[in-house]
């Protein structure tokens, strides 16, 4: 019997274990990837899928080989720490270092991107974007709706 997408979203009443949605599933793991961050002004994780399937993970971090903001301290630019990229921007150059395609695909972030993340994010041709919480730019939801990406607020219990 074909399982659609629908009736395995929902989990089974008469189930012993719940299942957890798909969305559910990537957020927590995009969770789990957000507890490597080496800034810990902001612990951020992102998990890019496409078909069920993880393409690419990133998290908020240092430029490899350089000292964590644990380490070295943070550098500090108009109130913001900018010795990191992004996890949303670090998932997007996993993909692009690997050569995995991620057009199309759906991005699962902690944290709602801000607008640099969220340019990169358009451009690499991410349709829809999964945020744990609202983060600070608020400019993302109108130019999200006038290009047709998906925003949704997927919320997992602490
Ligand atoms: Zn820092
Ligand atoms: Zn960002």
């Amino acid at each position: 019997m074909p399982i659609s997408d629908k009736e395995d979203d929902v989990p089974s009443p008469t189930a012993s274990t719940k299942r957890v949605s798909w969305d559910v599933y990537f957020m927590r793991i995009a969770r789990e990837a957000s507890l490597r961050s080496t800034c810990d002004r902001k612990f951020v994780g992102a998990v890019i899928v496409r078909d069920r399937t993880i393409l690419s993970t990133g998290y908020n971090g240092s430029i490899r080989n350089m000292p964590h903001c644990s380490e070295a301290g943070h550098m500090m630019d108009n109130n913001h720490c900018v010795a990191t990229i992004h996890a949303e921007a670090n998932a997007i150059l996993q993909a692009a270092k690997n050569g995995v395609m991620i057009d199309g695909a759906t991005i699962y972030t902690t944290a709602s991107p801000c607008w640099n993340c969220f340019k990169l994010i358009a451009n690499a041709g991410i349709r829809r974007i999964c945020y744990g919480e609202f983060y600070r730019d608020d400019r993302i939801f109108e130019v999200a709706k006038r290009l047709q990406i998906h925003l949704d607020e997927v919320r997992v219990e602490a």
